[in-house]
């Protein structure tokens, strides 16, 4: 099945989401962020030097389906009965988890299976610097968004001056308070080495090979991750939103920066070349477009731009209501169905990737 989740000109709270899978990963540093997603990286071991996995594979089960039984999570991981007792312990023992009593159901042979929860006491910071404004989030396990604050910025920000931004957003959270804060998720709007975690490009911004999540690490002492905002994206429709149960996902992010895209095929998200993204926003859609900033013309990105239609609405129209906006159809339709055109065939196009391998 496939799902074409757009969130074209709406500010993106799935990416919170996604910004505490990569804040958990700091949880159990092992676990790669992008493992949750794999379906044959979800089974258990059974040896016990890779314990720490097990509680990671165990903790990703409650952050995404909780609360759970730990009668679902032995079907699930294939795990025996004490081990996942054991691993439960051990997380709530950390304030990861706890366990309430079983749902009340007619009596049916064997003990009945304990409900176990994400805590509400456990939050990571996702962080979102753009070229217009610093956001940070407070995000729970079970992808609850506590809290969300953001700055707006005259010009794009220097990685520098974010994080004095950064550092007084924080320090302004409410939710944070009698919480354990246990990472913090960089949602990037550009080109992240997953592996290095440098910044090789963020061309809006005018980032250029910039070691981020070191620096934020550093200004605000939690264990840092960074990722494209855009992958971060799909990793949360796919887990918490519009993607959620289907196998294949295309997602499209519009900020101020752009156009983004993240692609999930067969429970898989698609990487590209050296961990880079896919590149939805600079797919072409108009051979007579506008010159992009990439090199090339008339891609998805410079051929549906918030930007152009927010000159055409007027300023007075805040991002968060463009929606509203489109549906009372008072406003220019032509701006409408303009944008609208380029943006079906972009993901028209964006589609195939999926269904061409699902298909036939
Ligand atoms: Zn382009």
């Amino acid at each position: 099945m496939l799902v074409v989740a757009t969130n074209i000109f709406r500010r993106a709270s799935p990416v919170n989401a996604g910004q505490f899978v990569v804040a958990c990963a700091t949880i159990a540093p092992e676990a790669h962020v992008t493992e949750t997603l794999l379906r044959d990286e979800r089974q258990g071991n059974r040896n016990e030097s890779t314990r720490q996995h097990n509680l990671s594979v165990v903790l990703s089960y409650v952050h995404e389906k909780g609360p759970i039984t730990r009668a679902e999570l032995t079907r699930q991981t294939n795990l025996n009965r004490s081990t996942i007792g054991a691993l439960v312990a051990e997380l709530a023992q950390l304030g990861l988890v706890y366990e309430s009593a079983p749902p009340s159901v007619k009596r049916s042979v064997g003990r009945p299976s304990p409900l176990v929860h994400p805590s509400n006491d456990v939050v990571a910071l996702g962080v979102n610097p753009d070229i217009d404004a610093v956001q940070v989030s407070v995000v729970g396990l079970g992808g609850v968004v506590h809290e969300v604050a953001r700055r707006a910025t005259r010009e794009p920000p220097t990685p520098e001056s974010s994080i004095e931004i950064l550092i007084d957003l924080v320090h302004g959270l409410e939710t944070t308070r009698g919480r354990r804060i246990v990472g913090i998720g960089l949602a990037i709007p550009g080109l992240v080495n997953e592996y290095t975690q440098r910044i090789r490009i963020a061309p809006n911004l005018g980032w250029v090979d910039v070691d981020y999540a070191a620096m934020v690490s550093r200004a605000l002492g939690y264990p840092a991750r960074a990722a494209n905002d855009a992958n971060l994206g799909v990793i949360a429709e796919y887990m918490f939103g519009a993607g959620r149960g289907c196998d294949n996902v295309v997602y499209l992010n519009g900020s101020s920066s752009g156009i983004g895209g993240g692609v999930v095929v067969d429970s898989r998200l698609v990487r590209g070349s050296r961990s880079f993204a896919a590149e939805l926003g600079h797919t072409l859609v108009n051979s007579n477009g506008i010159a992009c900033q990439c090199g090339r013309s008339g891609c998805l990105e410079t051929e549906v731009s918030v930007r152009r239609i927010w000159k055409l609405l007027g300023d007075d129209v805040a991002l968060d209501e463009l929606d509203d906006v489109y549906a009372s159809q008072d406003r220019d339709e032509l701006a409408h169905e303009l944008a609208h055109q380029w943006l079906a065939l972009g993901v028209g196009s964006a589609t195939n990737i999926t269904t061409s391998s699902t298909n036939g």
